[in-house]
């Protein structure tokens, strides 16, 4: 098995983006080694069994709970990584990732493991759908970065408050929908609403658990969208950590490939 590779960095800005949204900038000697990662790459940040961010690579049999976020933004000539977090709760116990980001002050160390790839909309396509909440916003703005010019399509991201809008940057074509206080069905319905374009979409959405599959279920029943033009996933879970989600994840995926198979 390939040894997992660790990086130390450190904090170099925190700013509150939006209300609910907190940018850390992490900068360090190690991310001179850190791969280059396509649009919407993962790291996991690693905290320690107490919840508190971990400084040097784990011991042998150390417990660690590691955090899965997006790579914003990777500059490896200003040598910095940046990470947007969707705040949820206070303190350690509503979750560690979220308290540290909350609490992260320049100089602070963590390390951080990765980087992974996700899988992105499928490559062949008349037009578009980003859709997530705002765990999924820093995803779907590396996406919208990176698409061509002439692509069409929608971007629908679900906020907690009006102030959570931000500006994106994307192709004209793209129209922008903001949601804000839609509950857990409100990204499936809001594929009810929009109007369907001609030709076959490539759709990509990632966001709490049910909505996640309330979203899967409207793409199946309502518009019968192909199984290799979509990438639904699930980014967390009402009620569960990470590590308990991760387990929910694997069994909903098990469950559904036998149902469509
Ligand atoms: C590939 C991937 C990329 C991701 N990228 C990002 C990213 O860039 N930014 C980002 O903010 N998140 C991102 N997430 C989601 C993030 O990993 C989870 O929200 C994670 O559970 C947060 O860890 P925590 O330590 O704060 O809370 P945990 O310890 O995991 O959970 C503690 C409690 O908080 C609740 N909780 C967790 N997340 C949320 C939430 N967003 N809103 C409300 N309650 C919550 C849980 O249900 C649980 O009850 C990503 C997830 C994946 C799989």
């Amino acid at each position: 098995m390939k040894k997992r590779q660790y990086y130390q960095l450190q904090v170099l800005s925190t700013e509150r983006l939006t209300p609910n949204l907190q940018r850390l900038v992490l900068s360090g000697d190690d991310l001179a080694s850190f791969p280059d990662a396509p649009a919407g790459s993962y790291i996991k940040l690693l905290f320690n069994q107490f919840g508190e961010p971990q400084p040097t690579a784990p011991q042998e049999g150390q417990r660690i709970l590691m955090r899965t976020y997006t790579v914003r933004a990777l500059n490896k000539a200003a040598n910095t990584l940046t990470v947007d977090f969707m705040l949820h709760g206070e303190g350690v116990e509503a979750g560690p990732a979220s308290h540290w980001a909350q609490s992260a002050q320049p100089g602070d160390t963590i390390m951080v493991a990765g980087p992974g790839t996700s899988k992105g909309l499928a490559p062949e396509h008349d037009w578009v759908i980003l859709l997530g909440d705002m765990t999924a916003l820093p995803a779907i703005s590396a996406q919208l970065e990176a698409l061509p010019e002439q692509t069409r399509g929608y971007a629908i991201i679900s906020i907690v408050s009006e102030a959570d809008k931000q500006p994106l940057q994307a192709p004209a074509g793209i129209e922008v929908i903001w949601l804000v206080q839609a509950g857990s069905a409100g990204l499936a319905k809001s594929l009810l609403d929009i109007e369907w374009l001609q030709g076959e979409p490539a759709v990509w959405a990632a966001c709490e658990f049910s909505s996640m599959r309330a979203i899967r279920s409207t793409l199946d029943v309502e518009f019968n969208v192909p199984r290799t033009q979509v990438y639904v996933t699930s980014y967390w879970r009402e009620g569960r950590s990470e590590d308990q989600h991760k387990i929910d994840k694997r069994e909903d995926a098990q469950q559904y490939t036998q149902l469509v198979s």
